[in-house]
């Protein structure tokens, strides 16, 4: 865990280091063998997902949620205008 961030974890929060280098954040977190029984249900990020169907894109996908929300207007705009995705539950 960077230092930084030493004791500043709300609870429930956790730190998860990443698995490979050449993945994005994303996809370290989704594609984390180590997270294998979390079940992933929304995320967000500081700037818009890299790609739709590839990359962090893909990673989303393959863990059954969509991007979406509204279109990001910040700084460091970039592939995808979302930085928000989630699982739809069906009832
Ligand atoms: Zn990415």
């Amino acid at each position: 865990m960077p230092v930084r961030w030493q004791g500043k974890l709300q609870t429930g929060e956790e730190w998860v280091p990443g698995v490979d280098p050449s993945f994005h954040a994303e996809e370290n977190i989704l594609r984390n063998p180590n997270l294998k029984d979390w079940d992933f249900i929304e995320g967000g990020t500081s700037r818009p997902v890299c790609a739709r169907d590839e990359k962090c894109g893909q990673a989303i996908q393959n863990s059954g949620m969509q991007l979406g929300g509204p279109p990001f207007k910040g700084r460091h705009r970039q592939g995808t205008d979302s930085n928000m995705f989630w699982r739809w539950e069906r009832r």
